[in-house]
């Protein structure tokens, strides 16, 4: 056969060689051992927690080595694309500080365009490409084209897999494709000629040189030295509309862009044997490799199961609405992806993560394992130590997006919203407080009237006696005292009363009195916020103001005794 007459026949419009493509995509110049990552997803939906997890060892390695990332659109499946996908997936990750150097971005109109010379980045576009090394395959007879006709189309769409796949009898369609694949791979120059004239599609296939009894050596940079099945399996390279597979695309494309890295999850792991096959083919050179482990989440019972799409937090997406901030889920992604992260963290708190040096050695085999305690612990730590200027502007954001009703309740006085927020902040031990914007709410929200409710009652006490000891604390409440001066009346009023002002005296002799000043302070406390923990009432008074400090007490009074 004639190889390179049978590539003209299949790819007569491909004028190009392998050599002006090359040309177009000269190695890329920079500094000693800099890495080029990619992240490729397909704009299928969200980004998913395991992606994010992908891309952030994308992004350190290349931006810690003085690289390039970028990002390409893998959209060669037009059935499973969804409209505006790559828009939102690119917004997500800006979100998350994920900068990319080149690839696809979003224009000021919301199309995606191409940054930098080694695009285009979808690869929708990138068809004439592939068709180049095709072409070149085909006239090396590596390739080879199995038709179909039209007839035979429909019926292979028609056919149900699912059935076909539970009758099957394995052995005997392994001999069958055998068989067929040899069948394939001996057509005619003529017998193509005659499918070209009558306009019937073809897939080109691999023609595949491995045993696979033969094992191929590689080396993963997390799972270590592995032995895969050579491969021999004539797998598709480009479809009947000529939209490539994704083996094929990865080859083609991670060459001419200039990867030196590939960051993909281990469902990628099996197809390997095929991608080398290519890269050989090809002469192209192979990059390096890191697999990730799916990330795994608790169940109920303890056990490990995959994170799944429906599971909280699976989707990057959804944690605006849950109310982490950004820079907590970030640092949570750290912990997770260097162990000893969180050392150095606590070792140089003011050191942006950036900082850290981050290792592959210091990556775990086994994966991710995603923890909302765990990342609840990394964010209240976060949260602890942002201002009050930048709480307040976060958890406005969150609530204009997602509670209208406290949002007018934070905008109504910035001061007094601000002040909120200061409580407890600054200092060597800042307060943690709240891991997310929802239980900020939950933990401020008895400063607005809308919200305020008496949710929890001094125990035990009788209402008429609360009444009265609150009647003297109000009579002797001075909004002009300090705090030393506020407690000092707050004493008085104990003592008056019978509540012993001094914690170690009544330790001792509880029975001499009818409680202590905190029994006092409760009393105050559940007036004031309605709830038995709150943060410093003198603060808390401060905030509310005379007024409104002053009604709460008179209701709560109004209240237990009501109910005594
Ligand atoms: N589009 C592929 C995926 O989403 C990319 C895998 C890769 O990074 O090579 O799984």
């Amino acid at each position: 056969m004639d190889f390179e007459k049978l590539a003209e026949l299949l790819y007569p419009h491909v004028k190009e060689t392998p050599e002006d493509v090359e040309k177009r995509y000269p190695p890329r110049t920079l500094p000693e051992g800099a890495k080029v990552t990619r992240f490729a997803p397909s704009p299928t939906g969200f980004v998913h927690f395991g992606g994010m997890y992908q891309v952030m060892i994308d992004e350190r390695l290349a931006h810690q080595s003085g690289g390039v990332l970028f990002l390409r659109i893998e959209d060669t499946d037009a059935k499973r694309e969804i409209p505006g996908a790559a828009q939102s997936l690119i917004r997500t990750l800006a979100r998350y500080h994920v900068e990319f150097d080149e690839g696809a971005a979003e224009d000021a109109d919301g199309n995606i365009v191409d940054r930098g010379p080694y695009g285009p980045f979808k690869q929708s576009e990138r068809k004439h490409i592939y068709q180049v090394y095709a072409k070149k395959l085909v006239s090396e007879g590596r390739a080879y084209p199995v038709f179909s006709t039209k007839e035979e189309l429909e019926e292979a769409l028609n056919a149900d897999k699912k059935t076909e796949n539970k009758t099957k009898d394995w052995e005997a369609a392994s001999e069958e494709a055998k068989r067929e694949t040899l069948e394939n791979r001996s057509i005619t120059y003529e017998q193509a000629e005659e499918h070209m004239k009558n306009g019937d599609p073809f897939v080109l296939r691999i023609l595949a040189d491995g045993d696979g009894e033969k094992k191929v050596k590689f080396t993963d940079l997390v799972k270590g030295t592995l032995e895969l099945p050579e491969n021999d399996e004539d797998f598709v390279l480009l479809k009947s509309d000529g939209i490539p597979t994704y083996h094929f695309a990865h080859a083609v494309d991670d060459h001419l862009m200039g990867t030196t890295h590939v960051i993909r999850g281990e469902e990628w792991l099996p197809s390997l044997p095929k991608h080398i096959q290519l890269f050989r083919y090809l002469g192209f050179r192979q990059p390096k490799y890191l697999h990730t482990a799916q990330v795994l989440r608790l169940d109920e019972d303890g056990n490990k199961k995959k994170l799944s799409k429906r599971d909280r937090g699976a989707k990057m997406e959804d944690y605006d609405g849950l109310g982490y901030p950004p820079e907590s889920v970030i640092e949570y992604l750290m912990t997770l992806l260097n162990s000893n992260y969180e050392e150095w963290h606590a070792q140089n708190p003011d050191r942006p993560y950036t900082d850290f040096p981050f290792s592959i050695k210091k990556m775990s085999t086994s994966g991710c394992l995603f923890d909302f305690d765990k990342l609840n612990d990394v964010s209240k730590n976060v949260i602890a130590r942002m201002s009050a200027e930048q709480v307040c502007e976060q958890i406005t954001a969150w609530a204009e997006d997602n509670d209208p009703e406290f949002f007018s309740c934070l905008k109504r006085s910035p001061e007094q919203t601000k002040e909120i927020f200061s409580i407890g902040r600054g200092g060597k031990k800042p307060r943690k407080d709240f891991a997310n914007w929802r239980d900020a709410k939950t933990f401020v929200q008895f400063f607005y009237p809308e919200y305020f409710r008496f949710e929890e009652m001094p125990e035990g006490k009788d209402g008429k006696e609360i009444a009265s000891v609150l009647a003297s604390f109000l009579e002797s409440y001075d909004p002009a005292d300090d705090a030393n001066g506020w407690f000092e009346k707050v004493k008085a009023v104990a003592s008056a009363h019978g509540y012993c002002a001094n914690m170690k005296e009544y330790k001792e002799h509880p029975e001499d009195w009818k409680g202590s000043v905190g029994d006092v302070s409760e009393y105050i406390r559940v007036g004031l916020t309605g709830r038995k923990n709150s943060p410093d009432l003198y603060t808390v008074m401060k905030i509310l103001g005379r007024e409104e400090s002053e009604r709460r007490i008179r209701l709560f009074m109004e209240t237990v005794r009501s109910e005594s």
